[in-house]
């Protein structure tokens, strides 16, 4: 792992190994603890890095407390008997 990463995504510094490449040294894919962002180590700038991370995909903590939940699915409909 590099010198000091933090999530792309929303800079949270506790990132987990997830998975080692099947050639050793190769890549790793790891994951945001907060946000759950993924990525592999050898993605581009504009994926693996905060400074490159796109700012209209940028999430501060703020905006992981206020997301929406995501809505149920909702009962099936009952106009097409028979199915
Ligand atoms: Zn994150």
């Amino acid at each position: 792992m590099s010198e000091k990463t933090v999530c792309p995504r929303c800079a949270h510094p506790a990132i987990t190994r997830l998975f080692p490449s099947p050639v050793p040294g190769a890549w790793d894919v790891l994951q945001c603890e907060q946000c759950l962002y993924c990525w592999r180590t050898s993605e581009p700038a504009r994926r693996t890095t905060r400074t490159a991370y796109p700012d209209s995909f940028k999430l501060t903590v703020e905006d992981i407390r206020s997301a929406p939940e995501v809505p149920a699915v909702p009962p099936l409909r009952r106009d097409r008997e028979g199915r």
